[in-house]
């Protein structure tokens, strides 16, 4: 058995079985937060003796911090292959990135999303008028009813296509680069929820030609808090600052009618106000440079071997069935979803953690069209057997398992969970 590309926190964490004993921690949920890179908590280790307050302290550690962060967001910016002239600005997540984008669309912008995207992605632009896209069923098809859709929207007037680069639940890639060609042939704008897609491949913003990138440093081997939006300049510097107060202005000042007036800051401060989280940025500035270096090519390949590992042994039991839109060939990431007919995801999940000590996850994964559609497909395939606590009574289970895996997943991991299954 091969061992993890990059080490990780968490190695070697031993966790209790239900039948007594104990076993190394399996921890094959990366989907939800990868764990951090050893490298990623050295770095972070070394800095906070040394954090104080950024852009607005004199003193030398605030300097010194100050210059730490703005190095941060040049990195990120180099991560991503941003041009010159585009913002990073640092959120707490894909889902504040997203929101703060959507805030920023000039009034009268029409949003295009797909019905499978992540709530995250689904959801922040309701105060727009969207049009949901059906299911594609190919990469070929979503391209297809992306231009369909947006050559029948009016001309003039800002349109924003929104798209995800790997399915949280299927782990399918999606076609991205040709859904911001076919989105700038009819003058839309592209925003990529690169959540699922940076922890596995490299993400550039100008080869991939699209307009804003969102992602979260917990899903890339960063911990929690921090997350980033990066992309054109323009629509958000002319926007409302996506949270007012200190930091995001010029000038405050007295009005000559009474009350205050305010210029507000432009560049990524007009959209980070507050105290920013300067821990976080060095994290995530940290797991760039990490992946960045490792290379993604080590990583894609580890994570190829152990997908294929995975997918022959639940190939081998007949009650298990894969989920996917684009088919069982697509391209996609180390992330999959199954059910196992006779059982519920949740009941699965629960004795895959009690009997073998790994770590999955069972549910809708936050993006409940896609989930939905997928087990209604699954439907008729369990039915007998026990443990299937939790079925909506459809015939199918109410919820699949989802196995993830990345950078820090030794072969082992994956073999055990193949057995258990
Ligand atoms: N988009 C996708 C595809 C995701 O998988 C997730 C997290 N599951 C998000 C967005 C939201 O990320 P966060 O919870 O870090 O905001």
């Amino acid at each position: 058995p091969v061992g993890p590309v990059l080490p990780v926190l968490g190695e070697g964490v031993r966790v209790p079985l239900a039948a007594g004993g104990e076993v190394e921690y399996a921890a094959l949920d990366y989907a939800a937060s990868a764990p951090a890179l050893r490298s990623v908590w050295a770095d972070v280790a070394e800095f906070a003796p040394l954090y104080a307050s950024v852009h607005r302290g004199a003193g030398h550690l605030s300097q010194r911090a100050t210059d730490l962060f703005e190095r941060g967001r040049a990195e990120v910016a180099a991560f991503l292959g941003c041009r010159a002239a585009d913002r990073v600005v640092f959120t707490r997540s894909t889902t504040d990135s997203l929101n703060l984008l959507a805030t920023a669309l000039p009034a009268g912008t029409r949003v295009f999303v797909f019905e499978t995207e992540h709530h995250a992605a689904l959801l922040p632009w309701r105060r727009h008028q969207v049009t949901f896209l059906a299911a594609p069923r190919s990469p070929g098809a979503a391209v297809r009813t992306a231009g369909e859709a947006l050559a029948s929207a009016p001309a003039g007037v800002p349109k924003l296509l929104c798209v995800t680069g790997a399915s949280n639940v299927t782990g399918e890639l999606w076609p991205v680069r040709e859904l911001a060609a076919v989105a700038h042939r009819h003058g839309a704008r592209v925003v990529l929820d690169a959540a699922q897609l940076v922890p596995h491949r490299p993400v550039d913003i100008a080869a991939l030609g699209v307009d804003w990138v969102a992602f979260s440093g917990h899903k890339l081997y960063a911990p929690f808090g921090t997350g980033v939006l990066a992309g054109r300049a323009d629509w958000l510097d002319e926007a409302e600052p996506y949270l007012a107060g200190g930091g995001a202005t010029r000038v405050v000042a007295r009005g000559t009618a009474g009350g205050v007036e305010v210029e507000w800051a432009r560049g990524a401060a007009r959209h980070e106000a507050g105290s920013p989280n300067v821990i976080g940025v060095r994290a995530v500035a940290s797991a760039c440079g990490a992946l960045a270096g490792a290379g993604y090519e080590a990583l894609a390949e580890h994570e190829e071997r152990l997908l294929g590992v995975l997918r022959e042994g639940l190939a081998a039991v007949p009650a298990v069935r894969e989920l996917s839109l684009f088919g069982p060939d697509a391209p996609r990431v180390a992330v999959l979803s199954f059910t196992v007919a006779g059982w519920d995801g949740a009941a699965f999940a629960r004795a895959l953690s009690e009997r073998y000590g790994i770590g999955v996850r069972a549910g809708l994964f936050c993006a409940q069209p896609l989930a939905r559609l997928l087990l209604g497909e699954t439907a008729g395939v369990g039915g007998g057997g026990g443990g299937n606590a939790g079925a909506e009574g459809c015939g199918g289970p109410s919820q699949a398992v989802r196995v993830s895996f990345g950078a820090g997943t030794p072969e082992e991991h994956v073999r055990r969970l193949v057995r258990a299954v």
